[in-house]
């Protein structure tokens, strides 16, 4: 963290009322690109004042906003996607530049973030109320699905596109108005798509943001007039969202940590499996919340070790913005400092180190954050490595010597985020849908991330709240039902005024 108020760096702005207004903090935080630890930008942790001048601009903002017809709505979220769109490439480069990832990956990230700025351009078809015809005679009853008022999205910096557009577009898109608190570890390419929203017409205060950490999330938690908060990120954070935010009257939905497990049954097709269990664990350096942590290898498939790790060596270690990179760096110095003291209590916990991705040769990055791929195998529950979410490039093997001691062990595990078989077998596949106990599943596909037309989802330790992002459960979420039951009477005529009166 800096606290120098005056720096070289270009500072990261608020936004307020439409304007892109400059912190009065002392408290910031370096924005660090980790294949370098090149200093790109600073971010202030906003002062009470402004949080509080974000929210009042919000619920200003609303009381007009909320009347909007719903075309008019919807046809912003056209124009912003086809400007996001247009400006793929530069939002990429300052994705990866920020965080790490890949250049086609960081791209992946904003066109899944894409595809909910679509739906919401469909919000026509998707915020309509339901009519009952006669539930008495001559009463109708219908329902209108109102927008709220002020909500909020607190967001984590692995998906710094993805996960604020899983957020602002649908909330917005349904009458209400918005303050975003990104990660404060890469928040520049969060702003260009916010600067983006509103060139695409998002009116002045029905978006705004703020930066910071802790007293900012408590503030957002806190605030009488935020009538919703959306919030991603880890399970200890979320969790402490939740309560603190539900005690103060509000709805809340958190989507929270994960321990992916991918159970692989003898019969599945080997190459294939393989070469998706390698992507999905190492991708991004593994930092995904859909990424597969851990592998349960059934039966002969524990013969499988050998090309496993074989495979995984071929992946190319080096900075995002190389050509042909499979694995960038870590976010951060202490994610880089967590992964590896995590390597290491797996090694004095029993576990088999096959592959040790410790300290790779990056010619030319030599300070990056990076970390090979890394695979233990003989991994059981109790091991640091398969207790904690290590959001690294690390894989934990397992074994079950049959697909129910499989699903014993992935519903016995507190996390429940996503999942995933490698099966020929319908019957193994069937069985293994029905009976675990995870929000997202995959049948022969490892990282089984909801397109918008449903909803993201997550059980037990990854979730809490009933509705989840984005898809048809949002829009419950951003909405107040309202039920309206109706009579008129069928008078001949109906007085207007004292003296006037209309025939029917
Ligand atoms: P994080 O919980 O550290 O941060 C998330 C947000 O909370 C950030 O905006 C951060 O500023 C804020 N925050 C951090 N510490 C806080 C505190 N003490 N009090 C209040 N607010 C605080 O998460 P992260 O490290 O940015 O992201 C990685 C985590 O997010 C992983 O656990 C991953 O599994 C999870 N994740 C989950 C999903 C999902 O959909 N389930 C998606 C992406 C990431």
């Amino acid at each position: 963290m800096t606290t120098a108020a005056h720096s070289p760096v270009p500072s990261v702005k608020l936004l307020i009322n439409g304007e892109f207004v400059e912190s009065a903090t002392q408290q910031w935080r370096d924005v660090v690109n980790p294949a370098t630890q090149q200093v790109l930008a600073r971010a202030p942790f906003a002062t009470p004042a402004e949080v509080e001048a974000a929210v009042a601009a919000a619920k200003k903002a609303f009381v007009t906003w909320r009347r909007t017809p719903i075309g008019a709505r919807a046809r912003i979220f056209l124009k912003y996607q086809q400007l996001i769109r247009e400006n793929m490439r530069e939002l990429a480069a300052i994705l990866t530049a920020e965080q790490g990832k890949t250049l086609p990956d960081a791209e992946g990230d904003i066109f899944r973030g894409l595809e909910v700025v679509e739906h919401a351009a469909n919000i026509g078809n998707l915020q309509m109320g339901e009519l009952a015809n006669n539930v008495a005679g001559g009463v109708d009853t219908y329902t209108l699905l109102q927008p709220i008022g002020v909500c909020a999205g607190i967001t984590p910096f692995n998906f710094p596109a993805m996960i604020p557009l899983w957020m602002f577009p649908m909330a917005i898109a349904c009458g209400n108005t918005f303050v975003l608190k990104p990660s404060e570890q890469d928040p520049m390419v969060t702003m260009r798509l916010v600067e983006l929203a509103l060139q695409a017409g998002v009116p002045a205060g029905v978006l705004n943001v703020v930066h910071g950490g802790e007293d900012v999330v408590n503030a957002i938690c806190d605030h009488a007039d935020i009538k919703a908060i959306s919030f991603v990120g880890s399970t200890k954070v979320g969790t402490h969202v939740y309560h603190r935010a539900t005690l103060a009257g509000k709805r809340v939905q958190c989507m929270m940590g994960a321990k992916n497990h991918a159970v692989i049954l003898p019969d599945a097709n080997k190459e294939q499996t393989i070469n998706s269990l390698v992507g999905a664990t190492f991708g991004a350096a593994g930092q995904r919340c859909m990424a597969v942590s851990v592998a349960v290898l059934v039966g002969e498939a524990r013969n499988w070790i050998p090309e496993l790790v074989a495979t995984a060596k071929t992946l190319k270690v080096n900075a995002g913005t190389e050509p042909g990179t499979d694995v960038g760096p870590v976010i951060s110095c202490a994610a880089y400092d967590r992964v590896n003291t995590l390597i290491e209590r797996g090694v004095a916990d029993g576990a088999k180190l096959e592959l040790d991705g410790r300290k790779p040769n990056v010619p030319g990055f030599e300070q990056g954050n990076f970390i090979a791929p890394t695979i233990f195998s003989g991994v059981k529950p109790g091991m640091s490595v398969y207790e904690q979410e290590i959001f690294g490039p690390v894989l934990c093997l397992a074994e079950a010597d049959s697909l129910q001691q499989a699903i014993e062990m992935i519903n016995a595990n507190p996390n429940g985020n996503g999942t995933a078989i490698f099966t020929q077998s319908g019957a193994a596949a069937r069985k293994f849908q029905e009976e675990i106990d995870v929000g997202q599943v995959g049948i022969n596909v490892p990282i089984p991330v909801p397109v918008p037309l449903f909803s993201f989802t997550g059980s037990r330790a990854s979730k809490l709240g009933d509705l989840g992002p984005y898809g048809k459960q949002v829009i419950s979420f951003y909405t107040q039902t309202k039920t309206i039951t109706q009579r008129w009477f069928d008078d001949s005529t109906l007085a207007v005024g004292v003296n006037t009166t209309i025939a029917l």
